[in-house]
């Protein structure tokens, strides 16, 4: 059902890449294409639960790969941003067993590239910004800024909160900034260490959080990513700050944390944004995933989980439904990701997962390859 059928993915980060590793390995013929000019180590840590490893076992034990080198924590511990009180402690790989698979934290340039190499060298091509298409009802014409063009039989928009396949199927709406930026800083791990830091924590006060876990299994890299009320009137994606900016942000939190913010060197901000749920995430030969049609706050860790689970189910669809009635595949794979993706997208924005005890099993425990595709 997949021979012949040719796929144009616009965007490689990590929903795009899942797609890629997924479709290729169910047989289609994949290119993925971002508007990078290569691959680059971005300097940040991700989350990935176990609803995303289960997927990435699919791809050539990656979740083996994974866990080789990142870090597990037990539990994530939220706490009082003063005076450091336990408000939940929440199993993460003390019940991996009952989540089906473990959890992880990592450097996200690591995990990036671990998921790369489950995708055909052959079949990435950077420096490729998507700047139009056509769909003639047959195929899709692509046209990128470089001056290349490529026909492909379906196009997935893989290319983030700003995707351009979005924007031409609705049209023109900025993202919306939500009055929020997070600080991103990577401190020695001996200097976490020294401090007695935790695994994985967030300490949050009334308006603010700071997020600190480790990046790799050596326990090298400690990343801290804040969320905070902040003006932002610039049109760029990040910007350099400051560890005065950070001390300034956290004034009075607990002293763990001040040490923390004591070790950075290089600290970066960045806007946060959102968007409202899209009504339909398709039209005609061109679908969409992750952040292109749900982008989120990042408050639950599970954006590119979302981006990844979007990959998985749409490459079932187009595996078990076939590619002769599109429209029929593409609303299964909006039905059966629409009600998951809005649950977390508004969750994230609300910024009230696991502050109290709570069991996350609902988002954990779930596996894309229970689902009946109809
Ligand atoms: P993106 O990662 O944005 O990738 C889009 C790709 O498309 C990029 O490579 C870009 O270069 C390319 N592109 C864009 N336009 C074009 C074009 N016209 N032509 C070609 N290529 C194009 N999520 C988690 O699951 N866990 C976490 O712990 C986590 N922490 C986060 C912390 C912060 C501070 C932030 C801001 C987000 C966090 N997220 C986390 C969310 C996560 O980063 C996003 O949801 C995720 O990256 C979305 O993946 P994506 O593949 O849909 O889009």
């Amino acid at each position: 059902m997949s021979g012949g059928v040719r796929i144009g993915i616009a965007g490689a980060g990590l929903g795009g890449v899942a797609a890629a590793g997924l479709l290729e390995k169910a047989g289609f013929d994949v290119v993925l294409f971002d508007q990078a000019p290569a691959f680059s180590r971005l300097g940040a840590g991700i989350q990935f639960g176990p609803n995303v490893l289960k997927i990435l076992a699919t791809l050539d034990g990656l979740d083996k790969k994974l866990e080789e080198i990142s870090c597990l924590p037990d539990y994530w511990l939220s706490r009082k941003w003063d005076d450091g009180t336990v408000m939940a402690k929440i199993p993460l790989n003390a019940e991996r067993g009952r989540y089906g698979a473990p959890y992880i934290t990592i450097h996200r340039g690591d995990l990036h590239q671990a998921m790369l190499d489950c995708v055909s060298s052959e079949r990435v091509k950077w420096a490729h910004k998507l700047v139009d298409f056509t769909d003639d009802g047959h195929g899709v014409t692509l046209n990128f800024e470089n001056g290349a063009s490529e026909t492909v039989d379906i196009l997935i928009g893989a290319d983030g909160i700003n995707s351009r396949v979005r924007e031409k199927i609705f049209g023109l709406d900025e993202a919306v900034y939500t009055g929020w930026i997070a600080h991103r800083a990577i401190i020695p791990g001996a200097a976490a260490k020294s401090l007695g830091a935790d695994l994985n924590a967030k300490w949050w006060s009334a308006d603010r959080h700071i997020v600190c876990y480790y990046l790799d299994k050596n326990e090298d890299e400690f990343y801290l990513v804040t969320g905070e009320p902040a003006e932002w009137a610039s049109r760029a994606g990040q910007l350099p700050s400051s560890r005065e900016a950070l001390r300034e942000a956290f004034k009075g939190f607990h002293p763990m944390v001040q040490g923390y913010i004591d070790a950075t060197d290089v600290v970066t901000k960045w806007p946060l944004k959102t968007r409202a749920p899209l009504p339909v995430w398709y039209q005609g030969r061109s679908v969409l995933l992750g952040d292109a049609c749900h982008p989120m706050k990042p408050h639950m860790a599970q954006g590119a989980a979302m981006a990844v689970e979007d990959a998985a189910v749409l490459a079932r669809c187009l595996t078990e439904l076939g590619t002769k009635d599109l429209e029929r595949t593409f609303r299964s794979y909006h039905e059966a990701r629409k009600e998951r993706a809005t649950k977390v997208q508004s969750i994230s924005n609300a910024n009230t997962w696991l502050r109290q005890p709570e069991d996350p099993y609902w988002c954990y425990g779930d596996n894309i390859y229970d689902l009946t595709i109809e």
